[in-house]
């Protein structure tokens, strides 16, 4: 219900963002084309930064507590009440307007807001289905790697800053073991 609840808020605070920049007419395409890039590109810190920061930090209470859960259980609830991420989105919206033009600063909290909806059902997808395709198959082994170890594995939409950062799981490779001699084919 919770879960339910979330993305249809997240995505109702998108689409409202998304609405208020358009209609404020304001906006120019190549300028709105940069700012919709930065906003998936904040979008990814922002993901990776609550799941390392927020849901697996060590003095994080709540949050850290219900993310627990979701690992434990993750078909269970979400970690955040559904209210949450909306008023986050509209603080960050009002942030960016300190520095930015108003429909500019709507439309990149928008795209944020676009980008956490994909976020949440990204990773509703990742736990209840059967991807076909291999390359959607390692997508979503790249989480449920991070389900098995906690450290590692942050994105779970893309594995950006995991890469950057150097929190992207590698696993161990056993030591090269050298041929023995008797492996080398006789001279004929
Ligand atoms: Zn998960
Ligand atoms: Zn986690």
């Amino acid at each position: 219900m919770n879960l339910r609840a979330g993305l249809t808020a997240d995505g109702l605070t998108a689409v409202l963002l998304i609405v208020a920049a358009v209609a404020d007419g304001g906006l120019r395409w190549p300028w709105a084309l940069v700012t919709a890039l930065a906003g998936l590109f904040v979008f990814s810190f922002i993901e990776y930064a609550a799941h390392r920061w927020l849901f697996h930090g060590r003095h994080t209470g709540l949050f850290a507590r219900g993310h627990g859960h979701h690992h434990l259980n993750p078909l269970g609830h979400d970690a955040l009440p559904f209210f949450l991420p909306p008023l986050f989105m509209l603080a960050l919206a009002g942030l960016f307007a300190l520095v930015l033009a108003t429909d500019y600063a709507l439309l990149l909290a928008g795209v944020v807001a676009a980008g956490n909806v994909a976020y949440g059902i990204s990773h509703v997808l990742i736990h209840v289905h059967r991807f076909k395709s291999v390359r959607m198959q390692r997508w979503v082994a790249f989480h449920e790697v991070h389900h098995r170890h906690a450290n590692k594995n942050f994105g779970v939409t893309s594995s950006l800053w995991d890469v950057i950062l150097g929190t992207r799981y590698r696993p161990r490779v056993p030591r090269e073991t050298h041929a023995a001699p008797t492996d080398v084919a006789p001279p004929p």
